[in-house]
């Protein structure tokens, strides 16, 4: 169901009594993976020692490790014969993880995605390009499935070939895309080449842009070069994939789907459960899941709760958008900086290109921060003096945020690499 008022906008004592319920469901559903069975046995727990949400706590959380070490079936809770459809993580930080699911389970995946999809304003007279990776990785299919389910126009585009990507939008009228927010930037130069401008001469008017952290600068970016609204999407394959959080029309942190998820923040150190509001690490239980429940899974992503009740009428909790993952900061001189801090700082100097990159060194004792950033094509071949000034400012911007003195060396417009999928932003050269 892609509008369900009743639970959209459920009161929290409902939502909390939903939760529990399913909650309790997900323990017994749980209890006949394998691994689940061994580890209640191993450690004591019981599903009937879970009385209200406040017992959350007593439950042993599941890191994306005991996955891999289980790996391939060992979370299973259902019979092999009833699993129909199989996914994977991107393998951004190791070996990749799957996932299964029932036809239930993919059926409710559907749902989610709708919903989250409808809440930013699309409709079934949309006509939207999915131009992500079908296959194995959750943004294809996870995003098909949901599109029809509300019932536009799907062109599954997928990734890449960026001038029949453009050629698509035109000939097909596409309304909505769904992309990369590092590829948005890219895609733009394409079209710059190519002499069509998005904001006249396409129908575009959504884009749904997620898979990777990116500020809000790069969003202010990529709506003001093509003249629509970008709304953020998270998710992650251990959870489905697309359709766990979602930006709806306030813009203002994304909603995540309670009746699916039950989520907490975390102390990455402590393991505590931080207050409403404070910063930490996104752990999340599934709520619907039949062919492979997670339970307390730590997720790595660093964010906050949106404490406010959200302008669109939805109660569900929301979240800020995702600082990175507690892997991806990086420890220079002892202060701890997440690549999105220094992409939100060059997103917002004018004259910076579409992309950088952020190279980390060991100098004798030292660690040096060096940031190749692409400038705008028309400023490479002016003159030095400005190019200089620039990189000044950069330099300051960065400083006095950071507190760190970056090495920065301006290059040219799109002469960095880019991956296909999520954009590399670090390369840290300081392991031996
Ligand atoms: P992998 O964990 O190997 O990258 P996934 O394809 O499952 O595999 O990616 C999920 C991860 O991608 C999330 O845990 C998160 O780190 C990142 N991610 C997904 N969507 C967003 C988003 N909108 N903002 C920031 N990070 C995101
Ligand atoms: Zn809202």
């Amino acid at each position: 169901m892609y509008w369900d008022k009743d639970i959209e906008t459920m009161s929290r004592e409902r939502l909390d009594a939903l939760q529990l319920m399913k909650l309790k469901d997900s323990l017994q559903k749980a209890s006949s993976s394998c691994y689940y069975k061994k580890l209640f046995e191993k450690t004591g727990f019981s599903p009937d020692h879970v009385m209200s949400l406040s017992d959350m706590g007593k439950i042993p959380f599941t890191t994306k490790d005991d996955l891999r070490e289980h790996w391939p079936y060992g979370f299973l809770a259902v019979p092999k014969t009833e699993l129909v459809r199989m996914h994977s993580s991107s393998g951004t930080t190791g070996r990749a993880t799957v996932i299964f699911h029932t036809a239930a389970d993919i059926d409710a995946w559907a749902d989610i995605v709708a919903r989250s999809m409808y809440s930013t304003g699309m409709r079934k007279h949309d006509v939207f390009q999915n131009m992500m990776t079908y296959g194995l990785f959750t943004g294809g299919l996870g995003f098909h499935y949901g599109a029809e389910r509300l019932g536009a126009l799907v062109i599954p585009a997928g990734a890449g070939n960026s001038r029949r990507q453009i050629r698509i939008m035109r000939d097909f009228e596409t309304t909505i895309i769904h992309i990369i927010p590092s590829y948005a930037l890219h895609l733009y130069s394409i079209f710059e080449e190519s002499g069509v401008d998005p904001k006249t001469d396409t129908k575009l008017r959504i884009a749904f842009i997620g898979a990777e952290p990116h500020s809000v600068r790069t969003r202010d970016k990529i709506e003001a070069l093509y003249g629509l609204k970008a709304f953020n999407s998270y998710g992650l394959s251990e959870m489905n994939g697309p359709g766990v959080a979602f930006e709806c029309e306030a813009q203002a942190g994304m909603h995540i789907w309670e009746d699916h998820f039950f989520i907490e923040i975390i102390d990455p150190e402590t393991m505590q459960p931080v207050p409403d509001g404070e910063e930490g690490e996104l752990v999340m239980t599934t709520l619907m899941r039949e062919g492979m429940p997670l339970l307390r899974y730590r997720t790595g992503d660093v964010t906050r709760i949106v404490a406010q009740p959200c302008s669109c009428g939805r109660s569900h909790k929301r979240i800020e958008r995702i600082k990175g993952r507690t892997d991806d900061m990086m420890i220079i001189k002892g202060v701890n900086i997440f690549p999105v801090q220094v992409e939100k700082i060059l997103m917002d100097i004018p004259g910076v290109g579409m992309n950088f990159l952020i190279i980390l060194e060991r100098e004798g004792y030292d660690d040096v921060m060096h940031i190749k950033v692409e400038v705008r094509r028309d400023l490479f071949t002016g003159n030095v003096k400005q190019l200089e000034s620039l990189r000044r400012r950069i330099v300051e911007e960065l400083k006095s945020d950071i507190l760190i003195t970056p090495k920065v060396e301006l290059v040219e417009h799109d002469s960095l690499f880019r991956s296909e999928g999520k954009a590399v932003r670090v390369i840290d050269n300081r392991k031996e």
